[in-house]
């Protein structure tokens, strides 16, 4: 048998557990599709889930190794998409059994593709000011608004929707969390270009889209606990971090076209011969990727650029530390209040200074971005090669995590009242109905 519904709980390491599985389901001639109808049900797409929600209840930094385990294996790694870390998580902690049933394996095993519809043009930091309705009509919603900055969207089956559902009360207290298929002829998908050359994410418009009631996770009205679970997943999982890059991922989805491509295409093709063994050799660790660049560009002798690599290593560290620190905290019962928020704060502080620290070693280099294919193979000539376009793109890209899942003042907004139980900033509308704050004209 290669693949089970059921998860065996062996009281055993889970990486010692991990190789084993690999060696003896990973098969590269296996559609992604395929590959994935082993590794969910297995339990090994998102360990942190529950056991009775395709996880194995892991904590998050044993579900980082894991991920960097499958990809040192040479194994094609868990869908990638928000549905794993950000609906699946959501929906196990307050679907109903059925909700669970219904939407938890199709994402373990990458079937379905999700985005999240949060965030609207006047709804960001803001995010219980938000003005998308949802009226009921019998056993279905009727949905109309605006969202924006929908990462995936043009890619998504189904989506995380948070709409009001009563604006007569306070505006933390009228909103419903919803699953909503894509699919349908209310909603209208628009990318938006950003400055990296890419559109990952769009403006979606909702209008007359319909939602059944089934389709709601958690209470009418309750949706902003829903969606806080939501929120903490995504700053939990950005704070985590990695040390190790992943190999190639491929994507969730009916759109995006992956289901059906061979599995061993998405990964190095020079496998080493024994990735089982426990002592195989770790991938370049991100300061020592600084450290060869700046090497090839003749820079390694400079001492402000060699106490800024070791700054970032420090950090990165620090980051790990942490996240080992919350895993004993929890295995003892407790918890850390506002890890989440700090470790993403950490993060953001992290691609901050190896965003300066790339284009510190790149020089005038660093400033030279190509948009298409023929550009970037004519810089991957130039000095630093492909790893200065890497450098380049990654410093393009690191304006981004200090802002979704709520910026770093949000966040320390956050921890200041609800860790440290500072008063909240003056002028608090909380109370009020949704229907009687003061708008802009
Ligand atoms: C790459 C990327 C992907 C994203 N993907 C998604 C997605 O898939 N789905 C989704 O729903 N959203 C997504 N977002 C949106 C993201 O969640 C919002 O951009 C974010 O919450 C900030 O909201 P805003 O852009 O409206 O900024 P605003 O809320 O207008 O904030 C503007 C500035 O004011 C500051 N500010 C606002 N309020 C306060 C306050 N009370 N105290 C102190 N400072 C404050 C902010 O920190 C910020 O600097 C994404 C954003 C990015 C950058």
């Amino acid at each position: 048998m290669t693949s089970t519904d059921t998860i065996a709980h062996a009281e055993v390491e889970p990486i010692a557990e991990l190789r084993g599985w690999l060696a003896e389901n990973w098969d590269p001639d296996l559609s992604v599709a395929e590959w994935w109808e082993r590794l969910g049900p297995a339990g090994w797409a998102n360990p942190i889930l529950p056991p009775d929600c395709y996880g194995r209840g892991l904590s998050r930094g044993d579900t980082v190794r894991i991920a960097q385990e499958i990809a040192a294996f040479g194994a094609l790694g868990a869908p990638v998409g928000i549905g794993l870390g950000l609906a699946a998580p959501t929906i196990a902690t307050h679907g109903t059994r059925e909700q669970v049933d219904r939407y938890l394996r199709d994402i373990v095993t990458g079937q379905r593709g999700w985005c999240q519809l949060f965030s609207e043009p006047g709804a960001g930091s803001d995010l219980a000011g938000l003005t998308t309705r949802a009226v009921r009509d019998g056993d279905e919603w009727v949905v109309s608004g605006q969202k924006v900055w929908t990462s995936g969207g043009q890619w998504a089956d189904l989506g995380m929707l948070l709409a009001r559902t009563n604006p007569d009360a306070p505006k933390h207290q009228g909103i419903s969390w919803f699953v909503i298929d894509m699919h349908q002829p209310g909603v209208e998908v628009r990318p938006l270009r950003e400055m990296t050359g890419s559109a990952m994410f769009n403006e979606v418009f909702l209008s007359d889209a319909v939602v059944p009631d089934e389709a709601r996770i958690g209470d009418v009205n309750n949706g902003w606990a829903v969606a806080n679970t939501t929120l903490l997943y995504e700053r939990s999982g950005m704070g985590a971090g990695r040390e190790r890059p992943v190999a190639r991922f491929a994507r969730a989805g009916t759109v995006a076209g992956d289901l059906a491509r061979r599995a061993g295409d998405f990964v190095r093709a020079t496998r080493p011969a024994d990735r089982t063994a426990p002592d195989a050799t770790p991938a370049r660790s991100p300061a020592q990727q600084y450290i060869d660049l700046a090497r090839e560009v003749g820079k390694i002798d400079d001492p402000a650029l060699r106490q800024r690599i070791v700054q970032s290593h420090i950090l990165v560290t620090l980051s790990r530390l942490n996240a080992e620190r919350h895993k004993a905290v929890r295995a003892a019962g407790g918890d850390i209040p506002g890890i989440a928020n700090f470790s993403k704060l950490l993060m953001a502080d992290i691609l901050r200074l190896n965003r300066d620290l790339g284009l510190q070693i790149l020089g005038p280099r660093g400033m030279l971005h190509s948009y298409d294919g023929a550009g970037n193979d004519e810089l991957a000539g130039e000095l630093g090669g492909a790893a200065a376009l890497s450098v380049t793109a990654q410093a393009l890209s690191a304006q981004a995590l200090p802002i979704y899942g709520g910026t770093d003042q949000i966040q320390r907004n956050i921890v200041g009242e609800r860790t440290l139980g500072l008063p909240k900033e003056p002028g608090d509308l909380s109370k009020l109905p949704f229907s009687q704050l003061p708008k802009n004209r």
